[in-house]
């Protein structure tokens, strides 16, 4: 049987090319197994830094990989034993595949966000195909529900689950502080405590709106002075901006008092340390940032390191999420819709076809967040 192709996005990182690849259409090969048709992919920095040809493997024996990790799609058939899906339904996969060692006790546990051996694997990523194509073929596990009401902000949910990984995380380690935090007053976890964001873009932007549904107080410190329409959108939401141009990290820790959470969300070494220096009392640091190397630089190393110990810190990087965090961020785009339904819209800066693919993967990075739309 001749096999068809369709047209996907892709890198050929041994030419140091990035374009459109007819692709071999895939099927349903095992009976846990689903075909799906793809409707949007987010672009994002990972995407951007693929086409750099810094990182990006393709599958083994091929010399492309398709991009693309951020996807809603829509089920169009089932595999015999899946339980859970019917065609029609709507979609959000997962990145990270699990490694094969049998010792790898995340992977074998469904945490392959864990993993120990860095033997795994990630769609539109590293050594698996991404969902930058019309049609692909994912196993049950590896995609969460979507209500057919959030047909129009689900291709968030990837880049959301980073603020859920990283709050989970955040929460366990707060359970040390055990007088603290229960929500008993129903005004949420965070009611009471002042969290800053740092970083205006999409994982920023959506982390402040995870934090608010917590019930923190939320400063957005970012780069660029107001007006501008990140800044906008913060205050929209009813988070205070605040440019790091105008206001020092001592000012701004001056203005909010004691700061009990910091999430990291410019990836960038200089103002993450900086600001490292002004984390308050039992406070948590969350990095998610992925900076490219660059060379030393000068930082307040004695001046942290005494916060860390004296004000009782914690510091946690977080990389990939679980299961359960897809499930937690589709559940809290749609609070964020309840709650703030033209911000979170605003996020979506524009929804494009594939022919605008190389204008949003290397040209200037513009806007929020950049979707490519798929099939019909
Ligand atoms: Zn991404
Ligand atoms: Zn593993």
């Amino acid at each position: 049987m001749k096999s068809n192709t369709m047209k996907g996005v892709g890198v050929v990182p041994q030419q140091k090319e990035l374009r459109v690849i007819d692709h071999p259409e895939p099927s349903i090969e095992a009976p846990n197994e689903l075909k799906i048709r793809t409707l949007e992919v987010g672009v994002c920095g990972t995407d951007r830094e693929i086409c750099t040809f810094a990182y990006g493997q393709p599958p083994a024996g091929g010399d492309y990989l398709l991009l693309g990790h951020e996807c809603l799609g829509e089920v169009l058939e089932v595999g015999s034993g899946v339980k859970n899906f019917k065609p029609g339904d709507l979609v959000v996969p997962s990145v990270r595949r699990p490694c094969t060692d049998p010792n790898c006790r995340p992977c074998r546990e469904g945490r392959q966000d864990f993993c120990v051996t860095w033997k795994f694997t990630e769609r539109g990523i590293n050594q698996r195909h991404g969902y930058m194509t019309e049609r692909f073929v994912e196993e049950e596990r590896f995609l969460t529900p979507v209500p057919k009401d959030l047909r129009d902000l689900a291709v968030m949910a990837e880049p959301l689950t980073i603020a859920e990984k990283g709050l989970t995380q955040a929460w366990q380690v707060q359970k040390r502080l055990t007088w603290a935090h229960d929500n008993r007053d129903g005004k949420g976890r965070g009611h009471g405590l002042n969290a800053v964001v740092l970083g205006a873009g999409p994982i920023g932007l959506l982390g402040a709106m995870k934090l608010l549904i917590e019930g923190f107080r939320v400063f957005v410190y970012s780069r660029s002075p107001k007006p501008n329409f990140k800044a906008d959108i913060a205050e929209q939401i009813g988070a205070e901006y605040i440019s790091n141009l105008q206001v020092s990290a001592e000012d701004l820790a001056k203005h909010i008092g004691n700061i009990d959470l910091i999430y990291e969300a410019v990836g960038e070494g200089h103002l993450t340390f900086d600001v490292m220096r002004v984390l308050g009392i039992n406070g948590v640091y969350i990095l998610t940032g992925i900076p490219a190397e660059k060379p030393p630089i000068p930082v307040y190393v004695d001046n942290i390191m005494r916060n860390i110990t004296l004000k009782n810190q914690a510091i946690i990087g977080t990389v990939n999420a679980s299961p359960q965090d897809f499930a937690d961020a589709i559940h809290d785009l749609g609070e964020f819709k309840k709650r703030w339904p033209k911000a979170v819209q605003a996020l979506i800066t524009g929804r494009h076809k594939i022919d605008a693919h190389r204008e949003l993967l290397v040209g200037k990075a513009t806007g929020i967040k950049n979707v490519i739309e798929f099939g019909a």
